[in-house]
């Protein structure tokens, strides 16, 4: 990553393009929310399908879940949440901001130097009460991770599924967490989304698979081309480990504020099962007909964020380049994430050019996320979808209604090639699934 990506470059192509807002902004905003726009919408929705299709479409041994997000209360104590999610805070003796103590990197106050106080334990979870009344007895949480719904769904999706084991019960969705200091962005908001799978497995085989998904999960972020020198994975040491955890790798991104969590890999042991065993009196141990054994599997457990994942792609993707003595921005995403696969551009709007840009506009369409847009110099125009990463930009001018030609733009060569409007489709479908395709020989050397 260059050195001058920073994070307020990011935040502010994200407001400028449309891909991440301020949670009630016209309000002031509220701290450490966000809202995806209309861009940013189609890249998120394009990660979490990334990671559909790889966890759960194309593995016989995964399949999906989608729960709520209020449970029953005790799913918290038998989880260990309500005793121990906490972040230790401490509080300042002069300006009273709160902080979290072991992010801190001296013992004065990061505001105004001032002295803090005794470090204390604060619950992560956020309360609420179901139902009409406000006592205690209606109390739930707002889950701070999708796990819980998938340990105590065991049974029912072995039951339903009839698959054995190894098998993975995968997730996506909002989790909460009452964070004492959220902030960069979207790297830690108190509302936000996971990315979650929990695969079971027999006692004994849980380090080989451990060290399965710890490569797997590695690889997947290379596949969406991120740049493997901005990835790491780091084994946690011993007296950081949750007390439940057998082992712990995180898979790290170089983000502008440093190497930080983007995903956790652990090995949960049969801890979940057996608290859920304990807690709510149901067995949930498993019987391999195979072998005439008895278990309590095992739980080996990738979780993501997905808006982390997001963030880290929008900066691996952040590219400035010096073209003609101006700086032209870039996002450079894989294919498959890029927001908007195509742009139709007229060359201007133009009675005669509007129904052949329309009419082509329709066609791919119902390929691709094709945007139309006729507003503006043409400069302008593959400026803006530069900044949102849009692979390729198609322009229909005078000649195209004679010969029927349409110009193509690649993103990342700005090499231009004519082609006849009917080899359109086809070449783009191919030059997004990476394929070669007729026209590369006119590609190589057509750069603008
Ligand atoms: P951290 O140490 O950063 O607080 P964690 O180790 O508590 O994170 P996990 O409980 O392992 O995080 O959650 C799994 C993933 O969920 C994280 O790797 C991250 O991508 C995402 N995540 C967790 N908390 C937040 C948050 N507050 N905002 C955005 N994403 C989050």
């Amino acid at each position: 990553m260059a050195e001058t990506i920073t994070m307020e470059k990011i935040v502010s192509l994200c407001k400028r393009r449309g891909f991440i807002f301020q949670s009630s902004e016209i309000y002031g905003g509220l701290g450490s929310c966000w809202d995806y726009g209309p861009i940013g919408v189609e890249l998120k929705r394009n990660v979490k399908n990334a990671w559909w299709k790889a966890m759960v479409e194309q593995r016989a041994d995964v399949v999906g879940l989608d729960c709520s997000i209020m449970m029953h209360p005790d799913v918290w104590k038998a989880s260990g949440h309500i005793e121990s999610f906490s972040d230790p805070l401490v509080e300042c003796k002069s300006c009273n901001q709160r902080w979290r103590a072991d992010h801190l990197e001296s013992d004065k106050c990061p505001a105004c130097g001032g002295e803090l106080g005794e470090a204390r334990k604060f619950n992560l979870m956020f309360k609420t009460f179901m139902g009409p009344v406000e006592e205690d007895a209606a109390v739930v949480y707002l889950r701070p991770e999708t796990a819980q719904g998938i340990f105590v769904n065991f049974e029912n999706v072995v039951t339903t599924s009839r698959k054995r084991l190894p098998l993975g019960i995968a997730q996506i969705g909002k989790s909460f967490r009452n964070e004492i200091t959220p902030g960069n962005f979207t790297f830690r908001t108190r509302e936000f989304e996971q990315m979650e799978m929990e695969f079971f497995v027999k006692p004994g085989s849980d380090e080989e698979w451990y060290d399965y998904w710890s490569k797997e999960r590695f690889n997947w972020y290379v596949g969406l081309g991120m740049n493997p020198e901005n990835l790491r994975m780091r084994e946690h040491e011993k007296d950081e480990l949750a007390h439940y955890a057998k082992a712990c790798v995180d898979v790290e991104y170089r983000f502008p504020i440093g190497w930080s969590e983007l995903e956790g890999i652990a090995n949960r042991a049969d801890y979940d099962l057996q608290q859920h065993s304990k807690w709510s009196g149901k067995d949930l141990s498993y019987f391999d007909g195979q072998t005439n054994e008895r278990f309590t599997p095992y739980v080996i457990e990738p979780s993501a964020g997905a808006d982390r994942s997001v963030l880290a792609f929008l900066v691996d993707a952040y590219t400035e380049e010096e073209i003609e003595g101006a700086t032209r921005v870039v996002l450079k995403f894989h294919p498959s994430l890029a927001p908007v696969k195509v742009a139709l551009l007229p060359l201007s709007r133009n009675e005669k050019l509007t129904p052949m840009a329309r009419e082509i506009f329709e066609k791919l369409s119902k390929s691709f996320v094709t945007d139309y847009d006729d507003t503006q110099s043409i400069g302008r125009r593959y400026r803006r979808q530069d900044e949102i990463g849009t692979p390729y930009c198609v322009t229909v001018d005078f000649d195209s209604l004679e010969d029927h030609q349409v110009t193509i733009r690649d993103r990342d060569s700005l090499a231009q090639i004519r082609l006849p409007v009917e080899n359109l489709e086809e070449t783009i479908k191919a030059k997004l699934a990476g394929e070669s395709f007729g026209t590369d020989s006119l590609w190589a050397g057509a750069r603008a």
